[in-house]
């Protein structure tokens, strides 16, 4: 199964949620007491090993917000 990483520009994020729901490994979440400079909550990933680069929160984020790093596993799973 592939991995990955999903880098999440806060300053980008508007705090729509929509990532949160599109992930299917649940592993997103709205920040609860950190803010950006706009004065919202933006998503998280708080489970980085679970991450399997599907890419579907990045395709949802309406602000291009987040990236997703491909991690290459050894052994070629
Ligand atoms: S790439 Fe897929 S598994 Fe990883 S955080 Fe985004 S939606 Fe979740
Ligand atoms: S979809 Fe994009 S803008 Fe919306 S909460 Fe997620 S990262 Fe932020």
């Amino acid at each position: 199964m592939s991995r990955g990483r999903a880098e999440i520009d806060r300053e980008r994020c508007k705090g729509c949620t929509l990532c949160i729901g599109a992930c299917p490994e649940k592993i997103l979440a709205m920040s609860r007491d950190s803010f950006n400079r706009q004065g919202v909550p933006y998503a998280e990933c708080f489970d980085e090993s679970r991450c399997t680069a599907c890419m579907s929160c990045a395709i949802i984020c309406p602000d291009m917000a987040i990236r997703i790093i491909r991690l290459v596993t050894i052994g070629g799973e």
